[in-house]
């Protein structure tokens, strides 16, 4: 193997890249490929994980954020999860073993693994592995998805997750367009067919004043997930600027600089609206 190739290859023992979702990692795997599907399985890319997050699932949980996203919200608050390259390489069985250190505290608070992004279904064998280790430490398992890429879930895959957390990001297909730059049938799909195998699911509505927050908008979401069954909450995420730094680091065009979070007023509205249509919203 030549001097480069040795470059190329990071250490077997990699380190999970510990911190948080707010932490800007840049180029940590520049010769990761630029790609919206990475078939390993045996290692994969990771933005950072968190402990003791009471945000995403049920519990007190350890949330791994992968690398990867074929979407570009133009309110992401974690744009340097896009790329693999901006994530560090990590072995599974890393992930893995770093994992069984936390399991007991995890099940002792009810807690458990959830896994975000980015988008976890960019990298469909490693979070499977991650996955699947994790329900065989008893673990309860939470999928943080944009459902863009829901087909690549197989049943199998859903099989080794308790929870599904679906952010549809706007019902509108045109207003759908804008915030992602992708198209809102896809995930769509994917809820239905979650609803079809009755798969918990919590829905995630990020409320941005003037662009997601169009009553109609709203409206649609409200009245496509009311009926299912398994849909056990909808969660208003109100937008903030945390993440706007990250845009100017990277060099990107950040659109919302001058968006003002979302007033209580209109928080209460967008609530009621879904509260209305049958959903149980917070
Ligand atoms: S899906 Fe999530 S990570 Fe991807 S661009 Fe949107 S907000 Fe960012």
């Amino acid at each position: 193997m030549c001097p480069s190739d040795d470059r190329a290859a990071p250490p077997a023992s990699a380190e999970l890249p510990a911190g948080g979702r707010h932490d800007l990692r840049r180029d940590r795997s520049p010769d990761a490929p630029e790609t919206d599907s990475f078939g390993e399985g045996a290692f994969g890319y990771i933005h950072s994980y968190e402990t003791g997050s009471r945000l995403d699932g049920p519990g007190v949980r350890v949330t791994i954020f992968v690398s990867g996203c074929p979407l570009r919200c133009l309110y992401c608050h974690n744009p340097d999860t896009w790329h693999l390259k901006d994530g560090t390489r990590v072995p599974l069985e890393r992930v893995v073993s770093r994992l069984k250190d936390f399991a007991p505290a995890l099940r002792a608070m009810q807690g458990g693994l959830t896994i975000s992004g980015g988008e976890p279904l960019v990298q469909v064998p490693f979070t499977q592995g991650i996955f699947v280790a994790a329900k065989s430490m008893g673990l309860h398992t939470a999928l943080d998805t944009c459902g863009l890429l829901g087909e690549r879930a197989s049943d199998a895959y859903l099989e080794s997750v308790d929870l599904v957390l679906l952010d549809i990001k706007s019902w509108d297909p045109a207003t759908y367009r804008r915030v992602t730059g992708q198209e809102v049938a896809p995930t769509l799909r994917f809820a239905e067919r979650l609803a079809a195998m009755n798969k918990p699911v919590w829905v995630r509505f990020v409320l941005v004043p003037g662009l997601t927050d169009d009553p109609a908008n709203v409206e649609g979401v409200a009245t496509f997930v009311a009926p299912m069954p398994n849909v056990e909450w909808v969660e208003v995420l109100p937008f903030h600027q945390l993440g706007a730094f990250k845009w100017k680091e990277l060099g990107l065009d950040y659109q919302l600089a001058d968006t003002p979070p979302a007033s209580p007023d209109l928080v209460a509205r967008v609530l009621s609206q879904f509260r209305d249509a049958g959903c149980q919203v917070r």
